[in-house]
């Protein structure tokens, strides 16, 4: 994992970028917002519309329930506050996918606001500023595609339509690309972990529009900002940024001006192309929504939807580095999913001894993983397997040393653990006592000063010894067996 610094363009030296990121998230209801159509993904196009989601003179809306549930679920994850009461608003605007002419949303009154994420920068971490979630409804899709006649044609596609979104919208805070890469990565880890969205981002469950300008470094007045909108995943949304930055420093050195607009990017030639200006684009006329009561989520509710709240990623880091005593680094590793995270933990405490099982991922697993170029998610050996030979070694059934040897046929026949060491026939490590004894008298033979020194009362002594007849024997032996044949020749 290169670090932010590593991946980042050098500072510009007189220009300093502003970037705010618009977030568009599916949540996984079984039905839409407002009607009780199926959200499934991948149905043949309009079979999942009704006369509501359709916009049909006088059918009327009905909030779904488990939809602002999600959403407020996620607004908590997020740190927001939840408002008591948010309003449904009527966003107008004509396109052919959106069939009403208009689209429900929140707009003054969001149902929450005042939430941050918290993301490592320059080494530290900054908090970024999330300035409303609001829940609303997706559009339809239009696709454009050549049919048999072999005319370019638009085809409209409504089971979208109406399907749940929470757009999350971030205050100006983010610095650089990487940053937004940072605090969309963040975003995306925690509405995972609360489970109100697969945030697939080739299904179009989690979309972003990143805002961004550049400045004068010391200007405190923003500069004008351009939207780029569709980008398909985030290295891309960074490389888009990247290209953009630079773009809006070229204009503005050569004495022109930013129009503000929304561009798109092209990631085959990484570059950002103007698609429409914002002043021809966009009144929408917001006004409250007639069909919809405010929305209330009263003291109880949220309590109540609270509980469903897990403990989030950050968090989790952080109590696994004090449990489990690993880095920060292999904590990141261990919570790449919350399935993960639940396995390795289970697996640690099925374990003897827990620390062992983080020693081995650590140790053992992880170089393996790096080396043949895949994540632990492919791993072959399965946390249960990590905890399985961990508890071998413990026993002292098997050696460090066979445990790698273990650990790379594993590897090398794409089998867990447990599978290969049964194919072995269930190794153990020698406990002849009579050849390790010869070897210990050797140790003490060629090392007279630490023996006197042991008995001269230096205890710690011991551990030396220990290294030194492990190391003979090729790690082959058990250390607890070393260490008690060596107790009782000293002693
Ligand atoms: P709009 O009305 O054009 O959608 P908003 O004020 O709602 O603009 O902001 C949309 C997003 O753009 C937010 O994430 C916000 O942080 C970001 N943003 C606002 N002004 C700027 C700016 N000057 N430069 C970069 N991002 C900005
Ligand atoms: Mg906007
Ligand atoms: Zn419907």
């Amino acid at each position: 994992m290169a670090t932010t610094a590593e991946k980042s363009i050098a500072a510009h030296p007189r220009f300093e970028p502003v970037i705010g990121l618009e977030v568009h998230v599916h949540l996984l209801t079984a039905t839409k917002i407002f009607c009780s159509c199926s959200t499934r993904f991948g149905a043949p196009p309009n079979t999942n519309v009704c006369p509501v989601c359709l916009g049909m003179p006088g059918a009327l809306p009905v909030l779904n329930k488990k939809a602002v549930e999600f959403a407020t679920l996620a607004a908590m994850a997020l740190n927001c506050r939840i408002n008591e009461t948010s309003i449904f608003a009527r966003k107008n605007y004509f396109y052919p996918d959106l069939p009403k002419g208009y689209q429900v949303s929140q707009y003054d009154k969001p149902l929450a606001e005042f939430g941050f994420i918290e993301v490592p920068s320059e080494g530290g971490k900054k908090k970024i500023g999330i300035t409303r979630v609001h829940l609303e409804e997706d559009a339809g899709k239009s696709l454009h595609e050549s049919f048999p006649d072999a005319e370019e044609k638009t085809a409209i596609d409504l089971n979208r339509t109406g399907a749940p979104l929470i757009e999350i919208v971030s205050e100006p805070d983010l610095s650089t690309p990487d940053e937004a890469y940072e605090y969309l990565t963040r975003l995306k880890e925690i509405i995972l972990y609360t489970g109100v969205s697969d945030c697939n981002m080739e299904e179009g469950s989690l979309r972003c529009d990143a805002n961004v300008s550049v400045r004068p470094r010391g200007q405190k007045e923003f500069g004008t900002k351009t939207e780029i909108k569709n980008v398909n995943s985030f290295r891309f949304i960074r490389e888009a940024l990247e290209y953009e930055i630079g773009r809006q420093i070229d204009v503005i050195e050569s004495g022109g001006k930013i129009t503000q607009e929304t561009r798109l990017y092209n990631a085959n030639e990484g570059k950002t192309y103007g698609m429409r200006s914002k002043e021809q684009a966009h009144d929408y006329r917001y006004f409250p929504e007639p069909d919809l009561l405010p929305l209330v989520v009263d003291e109880n509710w949220k309590k109540e939807i609270a509980q469903a709240l897990p403990e989030l990623p950050e968090a989790r880091r952080a109590r696994m580095v004090k449990e489990y005593g690993i880095t920060e680094y292999d904590a990141q590793v261990l919570t790449f999913s919350k399935s993960l995270a639940d396995q390795f933990e289970q697996a640690a405490k099925a374990a003897k001894n827990a620390k062992r099982v983080a020693n081995l991922v650590q140790g053992e697993l992880m170089g393996r993983l790096k080396a043949k170029g895949i994540g632990i998610e492919q791993s072959p050996i399965s946390m249960q397997g990590v905890a399985v030979s961990a508890d071998l070694v413990e026993a002292g059934t098997i050696s460090g040393k066979m445990l790698k040897d273990l650990y790379d046929l594993s590897f090398e026949r794409g089998k867990d653990f447990p599978a290969v060491y049964e194919q072995e026939g269930r190794p153990q490590q020698s406990t002849d006592t009579s050849a390790l004894e010869k070897v210990i008298d050797e140790i003490l033979a060629a090392n007279p000063k630490q023996l006197e020194q042991y008995r001269a009362g230096k205890k710690t002594m011991l551990g030396f010894f220990v290294g030194q007849v492990m190391k003979a024997s090729k790690g082959q032996a058990s250390p607890q067996i070393v260490n008690d044949l060596l107790t009782k020749k000293l002693g």
